[in-house]
């Protein structure tokens, strides 16, 4: 029979230099104007393919999908995560129908199931927290899977599918810095010179994105603000000019929402960071610092005001993929 074909794709989180809102459409999407970067900060994400599955038999239709991970608190273990539905939507691409089945009940049985595509995801990213975790997850499960079936889909391919599954999916697929238009889901990389420095401080306490955008629905109204200054700023690598046009509109909906968040800005303002901002729909707070000594001397006064703190650069790349 042969031995699975194993790959392993770590995928960095994101931090959204600018995001505009320019409005709500017809179809229920917000229309966005946003810049985001990779930031080192990695989940991994392994995907296991069965022989008979790779070899992909004419006749083959169903695919045993399985999941697991260490119990994350607000990590869906069935088809509501993202791993699993961009598993999906791969095999279905593929003419194949995935269905979800218990690792346990696999392995009781003395034999795994096949053909299986199996799933396991370790976190770095902070759940529900402006950062794109379960969209990077999404992505990684992608690339991994075209790896493993050496389905042959390129990048754009990838992105496509990728969209079907979140509006910041397809940047997870390439990662950098890129430039995403309509509900995010457009994107273009940008140039970026050099590397920036950041503090990043989490909550435990999660934030839904929909309830974030309903308040920016009820009580903000949409103004034309251009990232010109943002992109300009990563383009020659200046972190003064990066740190003082950073810009979320998001940010007031989300202080809305948790009033401990606009103090967690302006600390780190007073503190002497070049800038800071909710990163996303937040919870988690961002501050830039002026080097890596910086961030440390930043991370250390926060250490007390939030429930995680990291220091991390950006940019990350993109997803690195592994074959075992
Ligand atoms: P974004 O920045 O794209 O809005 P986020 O970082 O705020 O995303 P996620 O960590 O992606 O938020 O989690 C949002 C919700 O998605 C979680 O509450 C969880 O129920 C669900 N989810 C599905 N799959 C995953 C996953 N692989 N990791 C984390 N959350 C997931």
């Amino acid at each position: 029979m042969g031995r699975d074909t194993v790959a392993t794709v770590r995928v960095p989180a994101k931090v959204n230099l600018f995001l505009a809102v320019r409005g709500l459409r017809q179809d229920g999407y917000h229309e966005l104007v946003t810049i985001l970067q990779t930031v080192w900060l990695r989940d991994r994400v392994r995907v296991s393919a069965s022989p008979d599955l790779r070899q992909r038999h004419p006749s083959l239709r169903e695919v045993a999908v399985t999941f697991d991970h260490d119990q994350i608190a607000g990590v869906p273990i069935g088809v509501d995560n993202l791993c699993v539905r961009a598993a999906h939507r791969f095999l279905e691409h593929l003419g194949l129908q995935g269905v979800s089945a218990d690792p346990d009940a696999t392995v009781r049985l003395g034999r795994p199931a096949t053909p299986r595509l199996s799933i396991r995801l370790d976190k770095d990213i902070p759940v529900a927290a402006g950062m794109a975790g379960g969209s990077a997850d999404a992505a990684a499960t992608l690339l991994a899977i075209n790896d493993v079936l050496e389905a042959g889909l390129d990048r754009a391919e990838v992105q496509e599918l990728a969209a079907d599954l979140g509006a910041d999916v397809p940047f997870c697929v390439s990662g950098g810095t890129a430039l995403a238009t309509g509900t995010g889901t457009a994107t273009a990389q940008v140039l970026c010179r050099g590397e920036f420095h950041w503090v990043i401080g989490m909550s435990a306490e999660p934030l839904a994105t929909p309830e974030v955008y309903a308040q920016w629905d009820e009580l903000e109204t949409a103004f034309e603000m251009h990232p010109d200054q943002v992109l300009q700023a990563v383009r020659t690598g200046d972190a003064e000019l990066l740190g003082a046009s950073l810009h979320n509109d998001l940010q007031a909906a989300a202080f809305r929402l948790r009033p401990d968040l606009a103090e967690g800005v302006d600390q780190f303002l007073v503190d002497g960071a070049l800038g800071s901002i909710v990163s996303g729909s937040g919870p988690t707070v961002v501050a830039l610092a002026a080097d890596a000594a910086h961030a440390h001397e930043l991370a250390g006064m926060a250490a007390d005001r939030f429930d995680r703190v990291e220091v991390a650069k950006s940019p990350a790349g993109g997803p690195s993929i592994h074959r075992e």
